[in-house]
């Protein structure tokens, strides 16, 4: 038996074959994020590959898990919305369903991640697992014996909008101060915009100058590495939001392991001091001590992993009937 698993992002669709506890092949193509259906055409190209690659091992197919980056509504295995993908109320799981005959499960991508690095990778072993995704946004999951936190209507497990600093900056979901609008990479970028208004003057704000459309968090951990002071502090900020945000998750969850992924840990040398001060001040004593905070080993595989043991492993509360 074989499962696959798909992660379906707003640049990348990418799946794995999962045999057992092994990947036994991956799978990657460019979204072609015009149409509803250019997104969908895609998807369905991953998974028929995949599935040829299960039959011609003589293998059977046990069923398909998709991660969308989105909402979604887990009852229905539906895509509610979603910021970078043109998806709205579609019926995915259905759809999937259908087209493969075979047992599908969607949700959201950062749940899918946090299952995927708790059960296989840096949480492998450990029965309490938060786990941070730090991109653009900050995404994650809370993983319990093996089983996604998803809440009453599956939206549990949104680490990057717990609030940091009610007084903070807009966020994207419309609060002001969540983790994500203090130390995501999209939040980030903008200190870069506020501080090239303010007209200071380093190696980064050149940069930054030059192409501001093009200017990301990469960037600014490019210029921290050379000793940019601005990306430097900028940097060190966000690892001390992040530091207070982690020391939050782990009074609430008392997990054994907090798993770290996503583009920013490139630039995580710069923010762990911060981040490992502002964590000790806010953490509780005895959780702190019985907690590690470690680097994801999966990787860019969490997702689909993830995606893939979506269906083996069901929720711990949907809702309490
Ligand atoms: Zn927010």
């Amino acid at each position: 038996l074989a499962s696959i698993g798909i992660d379906v992002g707003g640049t990348k669709i990418g799946g794995v074959v999962l045999e057992g506890e092994t990947i036994g092949s991956r799978n990657r193509v460019n979204t072609d994020n015009g149409t509803s259906d250019s997104v969908i055409d895609g998807l369905i190209g991953v998974a028929e590959k995949m599935t040829a690659e299960v039959q011609s091992k003589g293998l059977q197919i046990e069923s398909i898990g998709i991660g969308v980056a989105g909402f979604i509504d887990f009852q229905r295995g539906s895509v509610t919305e979603s910021p970078n993908l043109p998806l709205v109320d579609l019926p995915l799981r259905d759809i999937m369903e259908k087209r493969f005959e075979t047992t599908v499960v969607v949700d959201n991508d950062a749940n899918a991640a946090a299952l995927g690095e708790a059960l296989l990778g840096a949480g492998k072993g450990s029965d309490y697992v938060v786990h941070l995704t730090l991109g653009t946004g900050i995404g994650g999951g809370i993983v319990i014996g093996g089983r996604l936190l998803r809440g009453c209507v599956g939206t549990a497990g949104e680490p990057g909008h717990m609030v940091i600093c009610e007084e903070g900056p807009r966020c994207t979901c419309g609060g002001r101060g969540c983790l994500e609008a203090m130390a995501g990479g999209w939040a980030i970028t903008a200190r870069v915009r506020e501080l090239s208004r303010k007209g200071v003057a380093s190696p980064m704000l050149e940069e930054f100058r030059k192409d501001p459309e093009r200017f990301s968090a990469r960037n600014i951990g490019m210029h921290a590495d050379g000793g940019d002071r601005f990306a430097l502090s900028i940097l060190k900020d966000a690892g001390r939001h992040l530091g207070v945000g982690i020391a939050s998750l782990v009074n609430i969850f008392n997990p054994d392991v907090v798993t770290l992924s996503g583009g920013l840990m490139g630039s995580f040398e710069h923010m762990r001091e911060s981040m490992l001060i502002s964590f000790e001040a806010q953490s509780i004593a005895a959780s702190r001590k019985s907690v590690q905070i470690v680097a994801s080993t999966l990787g860019d595989d969490a997702g689909p992993v993830g995606a893939a043991l979506l269906p083996s492993a069901p929720g711990l509360i949907q809702r309490i009937e």
